[in-house]
């Protein structure tokens, strides 16, 4: 699966749930989020619930920014580096992610970085729409489309 294809799937079950909650303030959109209640609730939202494992080892670990806003992805490559297209990259190359150099690609590594999942981050770039909240992700205008 491409980003894209990852990205217009996930963002259309975070609409759903969110069709759901429209009767509750920002701050009850946030709790039900939270992993514990996730796992309970959206079993489907998120593969690592079956197994109540979490993505990241933190305590509070809250689940509306799965997929984190500073993240830049083209499958076509933005540019071509040692004859590899970079795919995607950090847009605050956060010292807690990485670059990872694959055979084909290069893609930026999130897998040590907890930055999204911190509720405080979340309130900064809150949107209950979440193809508006992550617009800046892609360059592609309408990934629905
Ligand atoms: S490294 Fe952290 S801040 Fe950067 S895109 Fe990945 S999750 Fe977001």
């Amino acid at each position: 699966m491409g980003y894209k294809s990852w990205f217009v799937t996930h963002g259309k079950k975070h609409q759903a749930i969110m069709k759901k909650l429209s009767h509750l303030t920002d701050e009850e959109v946030l709790t039900y989020f939270e992993f514990e209640n996730m796992c309970k609730s959206e079993p489907h939202f998120c593969p690592l619930y079956a197994k109540h494992q979490k993505c990241h080892e933190m305590e509070s670990l809250n689940c509306y920014l799965c997929a984190c806003p500073n993240f830049r992805f083209d499958d076509e490559g933005f540019k071509e580096i040692e004859g590899k297209p970079l795919k995607s990259y950090c847009n605050i190359d956060s010292k807690e992610g990485s670059q990872h150099i694959g055979k084909d690609a290069i893609h930026q590594n999130c897998t040590g970085c907890s930055v999204p999942h911190h509720k405080a981050f979340i309130r900064q770039h809150f949107q209950r729409d979440w193809f508006a909240m992550m617009h800046e992700v892609t360059p592609d205008t309408d990934p629905t489309a």
